[in-house]
């Protein structure tokens, strides 16, 4: 097992330009990082194709053995894998937060291992035999956010290398860290130039949606990034798997026990201190009970301690950076200003050093208002009332994004009737974000395109090819 300063010392420049990482709890340095240029980009595309042919024969049972063992290494290093993605992330250990986390990525590539994909015989009458295979792509680009550093980068490349390809990573600019240290790890286990990460700018990531040796792009992020990467994948016609924003609507209906679903309901919006793609942002409570949803959530709320994360108490931390944290105060003193009502929170301590928003519930708010129609990504969830299902269904659709949704009500037949009527890519019943390795997650509108998990995740990193005859 590595400790954690060794971890450190292996992922620090040797050479080149460093910087310095600060914890965003309390803006300490967590460690140094290198500054990867577009040459460097070029060096590690060229080393994973020629590295991509040997991986691709070796055969689905000795990469998932592979991939299994680098599952193992990262139990091994869990603990000073989770310690980092804290200092860096700032979500705390404790909680569903960064040993979540990295329990996650195990999972995940276990998961993504023992998944079967196998021939499909789609025609096969006496005249005509056709079989759909799956071949490699080649070298597959991995580009990936800030908020689950580490899972969302395991997401993007247990699948690609279980499919036969090779893949350079480019993490986000603010937890390059722990992205490099999980690589690091997973390096132990799998064969030299397989795996590469480039830790650099949009410059960086921009080069490589356009490279002509790239033959798919995973992204997760924005969905102005995703934009911009479907224009630069163009001229390759690279193929492209898009998980971008959300602004997820929760449906709570009239016959639900405000006080059973709270706990559920505070966790589908506020893990990661709401810094997640498919939280739930936008809470519709039915009129008859909306006080006492407003009452519950509150009393819950108050409960869950936010501070630095490596103090085992708390599992809320800070947001990650300033400009998420100037976003969400911006978006919470303007519903203040139009006369909404704060339940909780609202109220930044200005003399912290971190960027710590306290968790914030705001009731009697305006469909229309910013910190409903916009993602907030951040520890404010608004409660708008409805009174009729079409009212709260027309709320829920009215955006162009659609990544996940949610129906809360202990009729299950009442629930999914209205889960059908909802434009989103995942509608939960009774619960709020719970991805699963084995159920396909992937956005509607301009949430993004493309499935990720399960036998779909895995036909997304290959080159589906017809065998007829
Ligand atoms: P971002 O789009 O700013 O950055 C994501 C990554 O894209 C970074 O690595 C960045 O360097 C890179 N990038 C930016 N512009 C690029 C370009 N033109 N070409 C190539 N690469 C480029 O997003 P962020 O602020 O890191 O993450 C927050 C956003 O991500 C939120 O909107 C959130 O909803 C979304 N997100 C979505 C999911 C999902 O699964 N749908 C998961 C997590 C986050």
């Amino acid at each position: 097992m590595e400790t954690y300063d060794a971890l450190l010392a292996a992922i620090a420049p040797t050479n080149g330009q460093a910087r310095t990482i600060l914890d965003p709890a309390t803006r300490q340095p967590v460690g140094e990082a290198p500054v990867h240029t577009v040459e460097d980009l070029e060096r590690a595309v060229t080393a994973a194709a020629a590295a991509q042919p040997a991986w691709a024969a070796l055969g689905h049972d000795a990469r998932s053995a592979a991939l299994l063992k680098a599952a193992d290494a990262v139990e091994r290093s869990a603990e000073e894998l989770a310690h980092l993605l804290s200092r860096e992330q700032g979500k705390p250990l404790n909680g569903p937060n960064a040993r979540f986390e990295v329990g996650a990525c195990a999972a995940w590539l276990r998961a993504t291992a023992t998944t079967e994909l196998k021939p499909e015989t789609v025609v096969d009458d006496g005249d005509t035999h056709a079989e759909l295979h799956y071949k490699p792509i080649g070298v597959v680009g991995a580009i990936g956010p800030w908020n689950w550093p580490m899972m969302i980068t395991i997401w993007q490349i247990a699948p690609a290398l279980r499919m036969g390809n090779t893949a350079v990573v480019k993490p986000s600019e603010y937890t390059p860290l722990s992205v490099l240290a999980l690589i690091k790890v997973l390096n132990e286990e799998l064969p030299d130039g397989v795996l590469h990460v480039i830790a650099g700018d949009r410059e960086v990531g921009a080069r490589l949606a356009e490279h002509p040796a790239i033959g798919k792009v995973m992204f997760t992020g924005s969905t102005a990034a995703g934009k911009a990467i479907i224009k630069s994948s163009a001229n390759t016609v690279k193929r492209l798997t898009l998980e971008l924003g959300g602004n997820d609507a929760g449906i709570v209906l009239p016959d639900a026990d405000p006080k059973a679903i709270a706990q559920d309901l505070f966790w589908g919006a506020f893990i990661n201190t709401g810094q997640t793609c498919a939280a739930l942002k936008r809470l519709y409570v039915h009129a008859d009970i909306y006080d006492a949803v407003c009452e519950e959530l509150t009393s819950v709320a108050k409960a869950m301690p936010m501070g630095v994360g490596l103090d085992e108490k708390n599992v809320l931390g800070p947001l990650q950076n300033k400009a998420q944290y100037d976003i969400v105060a911006q978006l919470v003193d303007a519903a203040r200003d139009s006369g909404a009502r704060i339940l909780l929170g609202g109220n930044p301590d200005p003399d912290q050093p971190g960027y710590f928003y306290p968790t914030t519930l705001i009731a009697d708010i305006d469909n229309d208002n910013p910190l409903v129609a916009e993602e907030q990504f951040g520890p404010a969830l608004p409660i708008i009332r409805y009174s009729t299902i079409e009212e709260a269904i027309g709320y829920a659709n009215a955006l162009d994004v659609g990544l996940g949704a949610s129906v809360w009500s202990p009729n299950l037949a009442a629930a999914r009737e209205v889960a059908s009527r909802i434009e989103a890519g995942t509608v939960w019943i009774n619960k709020h974000g719970a991805v699963d390795p084995r159920v396909p997650f992937g956005g509607a509108k301009q949430s993004g395109y493309g499935l990720e998990f399960g036998v779909e995740g895995l036909k997304a990193l290959g080159v589906p090819q017809i065998i007829n005859g």
